[in-house]
């Protein structure tokens, strides 16, 4: 395959959404203030920078010091700018990745809370973008999220206005997903998150896996997708290379070797759709703490709302720039079917107790295959970010339903999700739910 046909095919997604790809000859090159990239924060937010610049860009350089990779993270000791270099190149054979001092011409993409006239910061759980110095006080604790979640921001904002200034500043929070920085000191590393378990290892459910495994490697992983990788998932998904779209390698094993890679010793695997899936329809009671429900074909929401599912949390990314952070837990008024109905002409009924074998459509599978890099990182940082609370008295911390707009100053709104009558969750019995989940280390949150 040649250069021309390799960019076809890794931005159809994004001519398919209607954008355009980025100038590639304009060069990004990523700096950092000192203090900021020894920190391990700041070394989120340089890992996240290169892994989501790299793949929305052919032309980006590494503009800061080589420093070993922080202890905290997977990968301790290595070269950070080798493994970020290493990285671009591997998800972009064809781009222009290398490491140099900023120069003139340049767009500079600045991490730190300091030290250029725009900066890219997070701490903790708060993140900030906009003209320095930052505004945010800094948090002691290791949390990562708000530092990935600033580089989202500042990705969208460098997308959205090519290449221009950050005019205006904006900082939010991701513990209760508002517009205002949250003075909260909780490291997800204290205690293990337990079993998750990904349905969907598209852009959003590998996303979300990466995120986890950049803040902890104590949980264990089941990982469950028919599909393999192709050329058109790369710049979406912060994980996955030409090497493993060359191979078509399944989307899970791409993953499951991420993850092994990091560090998270217990990793299962299956290449199969969610109803095919022992791991998913021979479970035990209790064995599933949380699902990462991000596939949307086979009807899959059927399967999973029909298979009394532990705490679900996902994000979906949207036509108009959002990406949309959904949480269901057992015995709540509305399921993932409630958001997501299935297509009428092909709806199981309540009566059919034998299970629906042939392929059923939904609403949602009609959508096309269509996202930006940014929200398809954004998406699976919200979700991860929700998953790493759970362990914390008193979730949850926001609306079941949280969007980040990212079509003009990013926005965040929290709603409820509504029951939609007639859903098959309404024969449901929450008792059987309560029984089924019983044992799994969420199942407090059960209503
Ligand atoms: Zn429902």
């Amino acid at each position: 395959m040649d250069q021309q046909q390799f960019y076809d095919r890794l931005n159809d997604r994004m001519l398919r959404y209607g954008a355009s790809p980025l100038d590639q000859t304009q060069v990004v090159t990523i700096t950092a203030s000192p203090g900021y990239l020894a920190s391990y924060d700041g070394q989120v937010a340089a890992l996240v920078a290169c892994n989501l610049l790299g793949r929305l860009s052919p032309s980006v350089q590494i503009g800061f010091p080589d420093i070993p990779i922080h202890p905290r993270l997977p990968w301790a000791g290595r070269s950070l700018v080798k493994h970020a270099l290493d990285g671009m190149r591997t998800a972009d054979p064809f781009g222009s990745y290398g490491t140099r001092q900023v120069t003139a011409g340049d767009f500079r993409f600045h991490l730190g809370p300091d030290g250029h006239n725009t900066v890219i910061h997070g701490s903790g759980w708060n993140a900030y973008i906009g003209t320095g110095p930052s505004q945010l006080s800094p948090i002691e604790s290791d949390v990562g999220i708000g530092a990935a979640l600033a580089v989202v921001l500042g990705a969208a904002n460098l997308f959205r206005t090519r290449f221009g200034a950050m005019t205006e500043s904006f900082a939010c929070n991701a513990w209760d997903w508002t517009d205002v920085p949250k003075r909260v000191e909780f490291s997800p590393v204290e205690i293990s998150l337990g079993h998750v378990m990904t349905a969907g290892l598209g852009s959003v459910g590998s996303a979300a896996n990466y995120f986890l495994a950049l803040a902890t490697r104590d949980f264990r992983a089941t990982l469950i997708d028919p599909d393999g990788v192709g050329i058109h998932n790369i710049t979406r998904s912060p994980i996955f290379t030409d090497a493993d779209a060359k191979i078509d390698l399944a989307k899970v094993e791409a993953v499951a070797a991420f993850l092994r890679r990091a560090g998270v010793e217990d990793v299962a695997d299956d290449p199969v759709a969610l109803h095919q899936s022992a791991l998913w329809n021979l479970r035990e009671t209790g064995a599933t703490d949380v699902l990462i429900s991000a596939a949307n074909e086979f009807n899959v929401r059927y399967h999973i709302e029909m298979g009394f599912p532990p705490v679900q949390l996902y994000a979906t990314t949207g036509r108009n720039w959002q990406a949309t952070l959904m949480r269901h837990v057992p015995g709540a008024k509305a399921c993932s079917l409630c958001m997501f109905p299935p297509d009428e002409k092909f709806a199981p009924t309540t009566c059919a107790t034998d299970g629906p074998t042939a392929h059923q459509t939904t609403v949602e599978e009609k959508r096309p295959d269509a996202a930006l890099p940014f929200l398809s990182f954004a998406a699976g940082l919200m979700t991860a970010a929700e998953v790493l609370k759970l362990n914390y008295p008193g979730y949850p911390f926001s609306a079941k339903r949280v969007m980040l707009g990212l079509k003009e100053q990013p926005l965040l709104v929290g709603t409820s999700i509504p029951h939609r009558t007639g859903c098959l969750c309404e024969g449901r019995h929450k008792g059987v739910h309560k029984a089924a989940i019983a044992g799994s280390r969420y199942a407090k949150f059960s209503i």
